[in-house]
């Protein structure tokens, strides 16, 4: 049972979402005068990270749906009184210069490309479709996956093995017969190890060590890592 398809996670694997958040935020805090007000840009950067992971979790475990999480990001950042049309408005401008700042990873298409011949490709995300697909499109990149599926819609969020069998199910595949290739070594690799996928960690800033995942720090390594799988004995046929 070769790998037939790669499951790809979507933000800070295949889209610099970190890039465009520090460029976006940077740019609306200066518009808004408020640089200054945090005690410096590194860490008002610092807060407005902090509070997105914090309100996204929220998200993740169903509390809050994808609106209510950003006016709660506005509301942790700028003061609790902010009104819900406030927050929207204030995101908004937000999401301008996010949206201005978003770039692929220059290593993804040339390995898209490496793997388009021997394998299957969809995407997996912890987010919600009509999110990632304007995102996808926008990049340029939707037309190279077959599938895509979000947690939101699955009611599942990796690293749930309900997240990557519902993205296995979409696929068609069994999920010995699928990798799993994202940036985050627990909710990914991890994840989709314990799933039964073949889990790969990308850990594009090498800065921690992990000797239980397989690990990359580029895509340009993933070719090779697939058809290296001998977990059912012989090396994949292809790659
Ligand atoms: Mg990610």
């Amino acid at each position: 049972m070769p790998i037939r398809a790669v499951l790809w996670d979507i933000d800070d694997t295949i889209f610099d979402y970190s890039g465009a958040e520090r460029t976006g935020a940077l740019r609306h805090l200066e518009a808004e005068g408020l640089l200054g007000a945090f005690g410096g840009e590194e860490r008002a950067l610092g807060t407005w990270r902090e509070v997105m992971e914090t309100h996204y979790a929220r998200f993740l475990t169903g509390e809050l749906d994808f609106t209510e999480h950003r006016r709660e990001r506005v509301r942790a950042f700028l003061g609790p009184s902010v009104s819900d049309s406030a927050a929207d408005a204030w995101f908004a401008a937000y999401y301008v210069h996010f949206e201005a700042a978003w770039s692929v990873f220059p290593d993804v298409v040339p390995a898209l490309d490496a793997l388009t011949p021997g394998y299957r490709h969809g995407l997996l995300s912890n987010s919600s479709t009509a999110h990632q697909e304007r995102k996808l499109t926008r990049l340029g990149l939707r037309d190279r996956f077959e599938c895509l599926v979000c947690s939101q819609e699955l009611g599942h969020a990796k690293p749930a093995p309900e997240a990557f069998l519902g993205a296995c199910e979409a696929l068609g595949l069994p999920p010995e017969e699928v990798a799993y290739v994202g940036d985050k070594a627990d909710t990914d690799a991890r994840g989709a190890d314990a799933a039964g996928l073949y889990g790969v960690w990308l850990d594009r800033t090498g800065s921690v060590t992990a000797p239980d995942l397989r690990r990359i720090t580029g895509l340009a390594e993933l070719p090779a890592l697939l058809a290296a799988d001998t977990r059912f004995g012989a090396p994949s046929p292809i790659g």
